[in-house]
């Protein structure tokens, strides 16, 4: 039986307006109706930031000498549980010149979790990245892009903007063949790109991908004019 009920459709129509803006808030990368987040950086200047999410991991090294043999800076969102298990290569990204930026501590879904919860897992990577280190991070990026109640207090606590993207690279599922024309595509002034040195927690994981598309997609935005800054610099607009 169909019953012509036009007030069910309107609360219908709200909730689903209201969930249509949860997710909003949530997952949109320029949202920041949860806690405050950047997701581009100064259209001043034709530079791209690069960023690497999940590691440090056991081929961070390899990443960092691609990196280093093109004088490419770039900022590192670590989670806390990698940096414990490789201190070494965390410090060496440091060392390397690289920004170093919170991505919690065990790399979980924000969304329907605690307060507490939140707090507790920005405070272990914090204090995981600043004991190995030496850097106090600045910048968090939420795994998954999922920013939840409660970020938005706890990034103030530890002084943390919210980094977001304009291209995620889709490092952790495509061949390097599918990824090197999207960033390519994504290739403009303030941009920054999502990519991962490692995945999640998992112990030495394959970035294959990742690491043949850095390879490839550096000298074909150089030739096109583009340099690389990390995230504090792409951020201001009058940095010379
Ligand atoms: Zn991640």
């Amino acid at each position: 039986m169909t019953v012509w009920a036009p007030w069910l459709q309107g609360t219908g129509g709200v909730a689903v307006a209201g969930a249509g803006l949860l997710a909003y808030a949530v997952r949109f990368p320029s949202s920041t109706l949860l806690a405050p987040s950047v997701h581009r950086g100064t259209r001043t200047r034709r530079a791209i930031a690069l960023t690497f999410d999940d590691g440090p991991s056991e081929s961070t090294p390899e990443l960092l000498a691609i990196l280093a043999r093109h004088g490419v800076p770039a900022t590192f969102f670590q989670c806390g549980a990698n940096v414990r298990r490789l201190p070494a290569v965390a410090r060496e990204v440091a060392a390397a010149g690289h920004e170093i930026g919170n991505h919690t501590d065990t790399h979980p879904r924000l969304d329907f979790k605690s307060r507490d919860f939140i707090a507790r897992e920005l405070a272990a990577a914090q204090e995981s990245i600043e004991r190995a280190t030496g850097v106090r991070p600045r910048y968090f990026r939420a795994p998954y892009g999922i920013r939840w109640f409660g970020l938005r207090e706890t990034q103030q606590r530890f002084n943390l903007t919210g980094v977001m993207w304009t291209t995620i690279a889709l490092d952790w599922k495509w061949p390097s063949e599918r990824i090197v024309p999207r960033l390519l595509n994504g290739a403009q002034s303030g941009a920054i790109f999502c990519l991962h040195d490692g995945r999640r927690v998992e112990t030495a994981p394959d970035i294959r991908a990742t690491l043949e598309t850095v390879t490839e997609v550096l000298p074909k935005l150089m030739e096109q004019g583009f340099h690389f800054e990390k995230v504090t610099d792409i951020l201001c607009p009058t940095k010379s």
